[in-house]
This record gives C-alpha cells, sequence and structure tokens, in this order.
C-alpha cells in the first residue's frame, strides 16, 4: 500500500483541498454514479448517531472494484454529491482521492487524511455490502489499525453482526459499529439502468442531481 509517497513534501496538504476547523470525521467513499437517497440518509444519520463534527464524501476517481469507472467522470460524480449536500450543515464533499495515485485504495486515503489533516481524529463509514468484501481490499489490516468503521445494513447481506464475527476470526483489530437505519434498497446500478431506460426515478435522485446527470460528464462544473 500506499507509503508516504503522498506528496513530495511529505506530509503536506495539497493547495486545492480546505482546510478544516473539525476534530472529528467520518471518511464516506463510494464511486456515486449517480449519488442517491441511500448514499444522504446513512450520511445523515450516521452524522446525528456518531456526533462527528462532519462527514466527508469522498468520490472515487478509479476505485480499484470497479475499474471501467474512471478519471473521465470524477468532476461529473464530485459535482453530483456536491449538489446532493447543496445547504446541509456537516456533510461535504472533499475530492481527497483526486490528489493519489490510481487506483484509489482506501488505506492509501485515510493515510493521507490523517497526514493531511493531523488533529482530525478520522473514522469510515460504508454499507453492509462493502463491509462483507473488506478481506479483498488492499491493506486491509492496516487499514483496521488505523480507523474504526460506522456500518450501515444493506439488503442481501448477512447480520451486521455475524459479518463482523466472521471478519474478526481473520482481523482481530476489526473496530465495527452499527449505524441503525431502516434497510434502503436503493442502488446506483439500479437507479442508472432506469435513467438509460428513460424511467421514473421516483424522487430517489434530488432534482439538482438529476440535472446534472441529464448534462453528462462532459458538462461537469
Ligand atoms: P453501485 O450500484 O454502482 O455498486 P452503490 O449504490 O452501492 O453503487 P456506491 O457509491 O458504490 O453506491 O456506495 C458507496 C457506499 O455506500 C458503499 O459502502 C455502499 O455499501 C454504501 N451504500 C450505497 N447505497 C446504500 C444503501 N441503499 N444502503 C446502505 N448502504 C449503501
Amino acid at each position: 500500500w500506499y507509503t508516504g509517497e503522498i506528496s513530495g513534501d511529505g506530509g503536506q496538504r495539497p493547495i486545492g483541498l480546505p482546510a478544516t476547523e473539525a476534530k472529528r470525521v467520518l471518511l464516506f467513499g463510494g464511486t456515486f454514479d449517480p449519488p442517491h437517497v441511500g448514499h444522504l440518509t446513512m450520511a445523515q444519520l450516521a452524522l446525528e448517531q456518531t456526533g462527528v463534527d462532519e462527514v466527508w464524501f469522498l468520490p472515487a476517481p478509479n476505485p480499484p472494484h470497479k475499474q471501467e469507472i474512471g478519471d473521465d467522470t470524477f468532476g461529473w460524480r464530485a459535482a453530483m454529491v456536491t449538489a446532493l449536500l447543496e445547504g446541509r450543515a456537516g456533510l461535504r464533499t472533499m475530492p481527497i482521492e483526486e490528489f493519489l495515485p490510481r487506483p484509489s485504495y482506501t488505506v492509501d486515503t485515510v493515510h493521507a487524511c490523517q497526514l493531511w489533516y493531523p488533529d482530525v481524529e478520522f473514522s469510515f463509514l460504508l454499507g453492509a455490502d462493502s463491509l462483507e468484501q473488506l478481506l479483498t481490499w488492499h491493506g486491509v489490516d492496516e487499514l483496521a489499525k488505523r480507523v474504526p468503521f460506522y456500518v450501515v445494513a444493506r439488503s442481501g447481506t448477512s447480520a451486521l453482526t455475524q459479518v463482523v464475527n466472521t471478519l474478526r476470526e481473520r482481523l482481530p483489530e476489526l473496530r465495527a459499529t452499527a449505524i441503525e437505519m431502516p434497510l434502503l434498497d436503493v442502488s446506483s446500478t439500479w437507479l442508472r439502468e432506469r435513467l438509460e431506460a428513460g424511467a421514473d426515478i421516483c424522487g430517489l435522485i434530488s432534482p439538482a442531481v438529476l440535472d446534472l446527470w441529464h448534462k453528462g460528464p462532459q458538462n461537469e462544473v
């Protein structure tokens, strides 16, 4: 995994990433292709339940598990996330992975955040489907040491306690806490299929995000 080559001068935060007053931040990585009501709900509930100061949405330029997604749509997906979060205190887009090598491994992203924001205590938010795949993630032992996880249940996955107990057999240092949220069986894949078919998405994507989706990646703001 990424070990110290994050920028030419070590821990210097790149110009282009804002400073923060936050003391506790929950990182929320994703493809956000497009961002939807499931993402917004889990972030808002996690903000309330964990008591962190901010949740940072981290769109992935080139996620390791979705190699077909690339930099060409990064600005567009980040703009859609920003549109989703418009006017919401405590929820913000942070383009951290724009400044990191590709593919963007979560362990590198967390490491970079800890170097660039040394006064912030970080944790990481994810859905249970992602947690189930954790052992396939690059540098997972290091990642589990670096941050505690907050997890949201997702349809089609095993009970959270079962997933966590199984993971702990191989990753004894794993720290995972559940975020209480009603199951919202919505995914970007399902919404993309409907959008591409011209079908109604029934308010599951906000009007501002929908507008950007229809404009396409070449018109990113
Ligand atoms: P796709 O269908 O393209 O795989 P997705 O809807 O899973 O996309 P991502 O951007 O890949 O969205 O998800 C980012 C994170 O949010 C992941 O950890 C995922 O588990 C979680 N997540 C997304 N939607 C939900 C949901 N409806 N309920 C719980 N967790 C969710």
